[in-house]
């Protein structure tokens, strides 16, 4: 039977690779978003590719929609094998003092809640297929970096690799695998959805070069498919034996 990979913020980026990326090696991909336009032109784009893909428009923060698409793609596809919870923004950066509740709750919910739900609604169907899940967490959720005013998003993601830890323990033995990506400065759109505070940024000086001179955001950046390609090999068999673990995938950048 064909194989089955849920991928969330799938309509760009990251997620868009790894459907391409998935779809080439013969998965079936269900892409669950929250941009119904991008959604359509990349469900073209995969069946233009010959890839079988259902396109559900979902906010993953929310639990009745995260549920509505599971039950979706389970009544469309029969079985799900891969989930990858990668859906996120960068919410608002600014420093601690100027942020506000609800930029906790929107950055908490996006990138973190969003991981708890589409784990809950998804694990029955992983226990029957003995399946994979795969987190995008980021550099930021472990070492500082050179995001400053970056508070919520690095907690965030911090949250989602503890997650991931427990997630790994406790499903380990139904044959489900856990792990996170946790990629560095990687060219896609996310920038958009940003809401950086830019004049109380400055107050906070944000560099705008590694120090090993390589530019931030934009000839630093590496392309999506560096991560899809990482996806395609944690859902592969050559890795096993490889659960509970958090990778970076930055070039050794915030080593610096
Ligand atoms: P992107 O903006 O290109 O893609 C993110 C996708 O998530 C978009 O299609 C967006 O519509 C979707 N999305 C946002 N909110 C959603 C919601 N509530 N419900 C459903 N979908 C939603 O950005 P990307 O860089 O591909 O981001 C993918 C993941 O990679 C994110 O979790 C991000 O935090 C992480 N990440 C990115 C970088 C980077 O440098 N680009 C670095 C580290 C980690």
């Amino acid at each position: 039977m064909q194989k089955t990979a849920v991928i969330t913020g799938g309509a760009s980026g990251i997620g868009k690779a790894s459907a391409f990326t998935l779809g080439r090696e013969g998965y079936q991909i269900a892409l669950l978003d929250i941009q119904k336009e991008r959604l359509t032109v990349v469900q073209q784009q995969l069946t233009d590719k010959g890839v079988s893909s259902i396109a559900l428009e979902a906010n993953v923060s929310k639990e009745e929609d995260v549920k509505k698409a599971v039950d979706q793609v389970v009544s469309h596809f029969g079985q799900i094998d891969v989930v990858f919870s990668n859906a996120g923004i960068n919410g608002t950066f600014a420093p601690i003092e100027h942020l506000k509740e609800e930029d906790w709750d929107s950055t908490m919910g996006v990138n973190h809640k969003s991981a708890f739900l589409i784990t809950k609604h998804t694990v029955p169907h992983l226990k029957e297929t003995k399946g994979v899940l795969i987190y995008t967490s980021s550099v930021n959720g472990t070492r500082t970096f050179s995001n400053f005013g970056a508070s919520l998003y690095s907690s965030a993601k911090a949250a989602q690799i503890a997650f991931m830890k427990m997630a790994a323990v406790e499903l380990g033995r139904f044959g489900i695998r856990a792990n996170a990506i946790c990629p560095g400065a990687i060219a896609t759109n996310i920038g958009e959805n940003t809401h950086a505070h830019s004049s109380q940024l400055k107050e906070v000086a944000i560099p705008t070069e590694y120090p090993n001179g390589r530019h931030v955001l934009h000839e630093g950046a590496a392309p999506a498919q560096k991560v899809a390609d990482l996806v395609s090999f944690l859902c592969s068999e050559k890795a096993s034996h490889l659960s509970g673990t958090e990778i970076f995938i930055d070039g050794a950048d915030s080593l610096f």
